[in-house]
């Protein structure tokens, strides 16, 4: 699956979001560290793709109208056999139809449980006056309520990315407290560097989300993903 294969197909169908399987897919290519995910439109080959993948999975809606899978209850973690993955398939379409009744919803995705890091965000959005920047911050609360984030402006070299996790106050959880392990911020460092270089070389990227990376102590692993586009 090439950019321009992807782009011309959203485009062609009205959607400025790409999918989280088109946007892992490119990322991958890209070199960025994603979890390897794969659309199914019905119940039997969400459970035929599982079995292909291996146990556990996740299973997540792919619609181009739910920006946010989980509160709709859009995504089933952990899925340990095919009856699970059968389930977790019924239950998302239903509540995901209940919450947002419009919505056009392509199937699921399809993807392996990653094991649990520490989460952090990163994102590229466009300023109206600056252009593209990159933003890096901790996940879940900490970028929600404290808005703990840092900028820089596209391009990046490795200094930049240095800097920008160097910024956040939240830092210390990535150098590792209470026993915790420090984070592989070298994997960190490259993440947000190959993100960089995926949105420069493809200026019809808006807005880029990887919402939660995975940091380990041993490299970094996008969970979730989301690609904004500019209209054609
Ligand atoms: P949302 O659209 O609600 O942001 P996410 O894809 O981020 O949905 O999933 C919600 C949460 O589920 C993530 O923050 C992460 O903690 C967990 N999660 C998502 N995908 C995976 C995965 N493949 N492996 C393990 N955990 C995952
Ligand atoms: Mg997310």
């Amino acid at each position: 699956m090439t950019f321009e294969t992807v782009l011309a197909q959203a485009r062609a169908e009205g959607r400025t979001l790409l999918n989280e399987v088109e946007a892992k897919e490119l990322l991958r290519e890209a070199g960025v560290p994603a979890t390897a995910a794969t659309l199914a439109k019905t119940r039997s080959e969400a459970q035929s793709q599982a079995t292909t993948m291996g146990y556990p999975v996740v299973l997540k809606v792919v619609s181009p109208d739910i920006a946010h899978k989980s509160d709709v209850g859009g995504v089933k973690l952990n899925l340990a056999d095919s009856d699970a993955v059968g389930t977790a398939f019924d239950e998302i379409m239903a509540s995901s139809k209940a919450a947002e009744p419009n919505a056009r919803i392509a199937g699921v995705s399809v993807q392996e449980m990653a094991k649990q890091g520490t989460e952090v965000i990163v994102g590229m959005t466009t300023d109206p006056q600056f252009g593209p920047v990159m933003m890096f911050g901790l996940g879940g609360i900490m970028v929600e309520v404290l808005k703990d984030v840092s900028f820089r402006l596209i391009p990046l070299e490795a200094k930049d990315a240095d800097q920008m996790m160097a910024e956040i106050k939240g830092r210390p959880i990535l150098d590792g407290v209470r026993g915790q392990p420090p984070a592989d911020l070298a994997a960190l460092r490259s993440t947000i560097l190959k993100v960089s270089e995926f949105v420069q070389k493809h200026p019809e990227v808006r807005e880029l989300d990887l919402n939660p990376v995975f940091a380990y102590p041993d490299g970094a692993l996008a969970v979730d993903a989301r690609i904004v586009i500019s209209e054609a």
